[in-house]
């Protein structure tokens, strides 16, 4: 497996740290091969940044588990939208950066600040990763409908888009209102929703299956999601979003559940994360060395 979605450092105050070795001690009892780490620049959402350096260094310690991707607030420069990210982003590349994300700055995902990190990751084959949400004011937002999204899908083929977040995952239903965007919303879904429509539309369009919003998307039906994954599968990623309160992985049982066909199930959990990132094959048959999910592993198969 392959988490598209993990975070590192001390971000928030009040909260211990994310250790990497802490991340490996949760990755080895679940079996995930390995993990993105995503640096965390905005200044509306955490007490302390965790940035693209500090993600090259930690990864840099465990290249056989942990991927780098680079991070950069769309306010930098002269905070207009004339600001060319490419040159600093292709030294991140160049330093083994493989991605751009996640992006939380409260900014309508067509800011002409944000056009411009779009431009950059397309030159450099970037997926960009976004939070869309409104929630305590940071996140990109998009109103219903996300059409500002689809105008910057349609700007920028070349750059691919991955979708994530409590706002994002609201459109799985027709019927979502601006208030429930802010939101987790409950209940059944009218369908078919708006990001199913996106999905089909736009090849340049993915989602990752992270956090509590797209568990809780799932949740609402669990026998349209299936279908859901049966018909977008191709370009949804496994993910966790494992944050401070360190929580567990629900998606895998979730997708476990659901009996999908077992190349399906690889594809989402490990195999369009090696495309889309050009790693090389094999996170699929990762066997994790921690005795106690050996162990754990074995007593799963003799129930
Ligand atoms: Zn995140």
């Amino acid at each position: 497996m392959i988490d598209v979605h993990a975070h590192l450092g001390k971000v928030m105050h009040g909260y211990p740290a994310l250790t990497a070795e802490k991340l490996l001690r949760f990755m080895d009892q679940y079996g995930i091969a390995k993990s993105v780490i995503l640096p965390l620049v905005a200044p509306e959402e955490e007490d302390y940044y965790y940035t693209t350096e500090q993600a090259l260094a930690d990864c840099a310690k465990h290249p056989d588990r942990l991927i780098p991707f680079a991070n950069m607030d769309p306010r930098r420069g002269q905070n207009d939208g004339s600001y060319d990210f490419y040159p600093v982003l292709k030294e991140y590349a160049d330093s083994g950066c493989k991605g751009f994300g996640e992006i939380l700055a409260n900014l309508p995902t067509n800011d002409p600040r944000m056009k411009g990190i779009y431009r950059a990751c397309g030159r450099l084959g970037f997926p960009v990763v976004f939070d869309f949400r409104w929630l305590r004011t940071s996140g990109v937002t998009d109103p219903v409908g996300m059409p500002f999204l689809e105008e910057c899908l349609k700007e920028f083929p070349e750059t691919v888009f991955v979708g994530h977040g409590p706002s994002w995952w609201a459109e799985i239903s027709a019927d979502v209102t601006a208030e429930q965007k802010k939101d987790y919303p409950k209940g059944p879904l009218v369908t078919p929703g708006r990001i199913d429509h996106l999905l089909a539309t736009y090849p340049n369009l993915h989602a990752d299956l992270s956090a509590n919003s797209a568990i809780n998307a799932f949740s609402r039906d669990l026998v349209y999601a299936r279908k859901f994954v049966l018909r977008h599968y191709k370009k949804l990623m496994f993910g966790t979003d494992r944050f401070v309160r360190e929580e567990e992985p629900v998606m895998i049982d979730l997708l476990r559940n659901m009996n999908l066909p077992k190349e399906i199930e690889t594809a989402v959990f490990t195999h369009n994360a090696e495309h889309l990132l050009n790693l090389p094959n094999g996170a699929h048959s990762f066997v994790p060395t921690s005795p106690e999910e050996k162990n754990r592993r074995s007593a799963k198969c003799k129930q």
